[in-house]
């Protein structure tokens, strides 16, 4: 039984991969799981020890519980596997994961390019906190090409931000002809990585910093609040590690370790969850109140030919949109009439999740408009027959309202 497989780690399958990474069985005293690990004051023998360990601030060393433990470096280890990046540093929510880089890698001066369907609080981010602080954002349309992303670049563009698929209206980015323009013109290259987990290697395709709300799959259980920050790079780990540090970011180790078990089961589940979401959808593309499924994975939806070029699987979040004759109000009705399906925030755990989409949707750029009501699934791990019955009386609520 190897000690430490992380070295490994990318030649295998994710499934091995997750069975085998973060844990030490030797040091661990024969456990299979690392134990959670807790405290704040670490005792060290003499002051030139810990000289000599303030010295190493940014490596593995324990000086003071916000520098993280064995329990927080396990997560690291895995999430890192997961993203293909060399290291990973987490921190307390998905919302944090998307604000700490930035707040490392921009200065007042600076100019941030940010597609128009991003996640709405990293909107909100760039509006409010950012541009307070001198940073200018642009809004750009997601599915812009290199030549278009070239164009809206500045001498002081200094992040290029991408999201794909958007997590409300899942249109594909191309992330590697973004990123080709962004690093011609000097600028890293950030994606929110979070519905393509481990089947986008942000990596190989141009990101230099990639984000996963780790409260979705990886948490997987609707019952964690996390977000890891993963890079590819010395210079950009000693940029990122120093802010975070500096911001005080800092996740409960409880909450690494519910998030370390998570992902022993999170390939499987993916896999369950993906088969499951393209057979809803496919159900859902052929009844007579749906325009369109907003499911890249699925032939001849929007953005499916980048997803075949870049992605090697997709998620289990998808749109639907209703035919124009339906009101905002008659799909309110839809998700109510749904029994399986909760109307709550988040997706990635194990149960499924309906919401209106339209209400979220902020744009400034040009298009990104849609003739009917949106409505946002996430399908869980329930039978999949189960789901599709639901629907079909949740879609006989929606025919029969008069609002
Ligand atoms: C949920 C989500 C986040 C934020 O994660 P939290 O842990 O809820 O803060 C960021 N990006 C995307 C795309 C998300 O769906």
């Amino acid at each position: 039984m190897a000690d430490d497989v992380t070295h490994n780690a990318r030649k295998r399958g994710l499934r091995t991969t997750l069975s085998h990474i973060g844990r030490a069985t030797k040091r661990e005293h024969g456990f299979v799981n690392p134990p959670l690990l807790r405290g704040s004051t670490v005792l060290i023998p003499t002051v030139a020890e810990r000289k000599a360990l303030a010295a190493k601030r940014g490596e593995r060393v324990l000086t003071y519980g916000t520098g993280g433990s064995s329990t927080h470096w396990a997560l690291e280890d895995a999430i890192a596997a997961v993203e293909g990046g060399t290291r990973c540093y987490i921190v307390s929510t998905g919302l944090a994961a998307v604000t700490t880089p930035l707040l490392a890698f921009l200065k007042a001066g600076d100019h941030m390019l940010m597609p128009d369907h991003v996640y709405g609080p990293a909107r909100s981010f760039a509006s409010g906190i950012l541009k307070n602080f001198g940073v200018e954002t642009t809004f750009y349309v997601p599915e812009i090409d290199g030549a278009g992303l070239a164009a809206l670049m500045r001498p002081n563009t200094k992040v290029v931000y991408t999201e794909s698929p958007g997590s409300h209206t899942f249109e594909v980015q191309d992330v590697p002809a973004i990123a080709r323009a962004a690093h011609a013109g000097g600028a890293k290259v950030f994606m929110d990585n979070t519905w393509g987990i481990h089947h986008f290697q942000p990596f190989k395709h141009g990101v230099d910093v990639s984000i996963q709300a780790a409260t979705k799959y990886p948490a997987g259980h609707s019952d964690v609040l996390i977000g890891a920050i993963t890079v590819n790079d010395e210079a950009d780990w000693q940029v990122l590690h120093a802010a975070g540090r500096e911001l005080g970011q800092y996740a409960s180790p409880d909450d690494c370790w519910l998030t370390l078990r998570g992902m022993r089961t999170m390939a499987v589940r993916l896999q369950a969850q993906m088969e499951s979401a393209l057979l809803v959808a496919h159900w859902l593309r052929q009844q007579p109140e749906v325009a369109r499924v907003l499911h890249p994975a699925l032939p001849g939806a929007p953005g499916h030919a980048l997803w075949r070029r870049d992605f090697t699987g997709a998620c289990s979040l998808f749109g639907v949109e209703f035919q124009p004759q339906f009101s905002p109000e008659a799909t309110h009705r839809f998700v109510e009439a749904l029994d399986l399906f909760g109307i709550g925030a988040s997706w990635g755990g194990f149960e499924s999740l309906a919401v209106p989409t339209t209400g979220f949707i902020t744009r400034t750029a040009e298009g990104g408009k849609f003739a009917g009501p949106v409505v946002r699934l996430h399908i869980g791990l329930e039978d999949p027959d189960d789901l599709i019955d639901d629907l079909g009386q949740g879609l006989a609520a929606l025919r029969d309202f008069r609002g």
